[in-house]
């Protein structure tokens, strides 16, 4: 078994016992590889040890792995989220090649994409990325804005709004960590109220990943812990 498939296998194990911890069912959590500057052959390593979703940051470089994968591997089933900061100039792309987009944080966004969806697919899957740690993070939209975006989505035939992601500040104390998830949980327990298809809060990823399945996340998105540390040194 390769490197890659034993964090898969450490990871899953990880997250079964988090669930038991507090007391929910085993498999309710579901893995997001995120293989932002990793190669092709790291996914297909994944791919092989049963992981088929997976997470991207950069348009070019997730279009360019869509489109290997589509032409190498055809019979490989994979499901593609796109997670990163979104240009509005390059959301033709990511409406393009991709199932899932996590962070759609203002209006225009959402309408281009949804314009920019082929008919041919299904609709894409969205959440609203959400600012939970106030004046700590730049990126997502404020508590009050969610609302608003969320009846924008819900009236855009080619999106289906699914839930909610956050990427709190970056804390390692335990409770402040469950704070930050317990935060946006509630936003998307108030979300299911008024669109009853809203099912997923993603959050968590390797270093806060306990934290948030306590909090009631239904995606965790993990980078490092399956792929190894990053080397940024050709994304200047
Ligand atoms: C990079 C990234 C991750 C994965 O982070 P790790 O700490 O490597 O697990 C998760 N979510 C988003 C939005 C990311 O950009």
């Amino acid at each position: 078994m390769s490197n890659i498939q034993q964090n898969i296998q450490h990871i899953t194990s990880q997250i079964n016992a988090a669930e038991k911890k507090c007391g929910r069912p085993q498999g309710d959590v579901q893995l997001l590889a995120v293989s932002k500057t990793k190669p092709v052959a790291a996914i297909y390593d994944a791919l092989q040890a049963g992981q088929c979703k997976f997470g991207e940051n950069y348009v070019q470089e997730g279009v360019d792995k869509t489109q290997y994968f589509a032409d190498n591997h055809p019979e490989l089933s994979i499901e593609w989220h796109f997670i990163g900061p979104i240009q509005s100039n390059k959301t033709r792309p990511i409406a393009e090649s991709f199932a899932w987009v996590h962070s759609i944080d203002r209006a225009k966004i959402a309408q281009r994409l949804n314009d920019q969806r082929p008919v041919a697919l299904l609709p894409l899957q969205v959440l609203i990325q959400v600012n939970t740690s106030g004046e700590a993070s730049k990126s997502g939209v404020s508590g009050d804005e969610v609302f608003e975006l969320a009846r924008l989505i819900s009236e855009l035939p080619n999106l289906t709004l699914r839930g909610v992601m956050s990427i709190p500040e970056n804390v390692s104390d335990y409770q402040s960590q469950l704070a930050a998830f317990k935060t946006l949980a509630e936003v998307k327990d108030a979300l299911v109220k008024q669109y009853p298809q809203v099912d997923t809060l993603s959050m968590g990823m390797s270093g806060d990943m306990e934290a948030a399945i306590e909090a009631g996340s239904t995606l965790v998105r993990i980078g490092t812990a399956i792929f190894g540390a990053r080397d940024y040194s050709n994304k200047a």
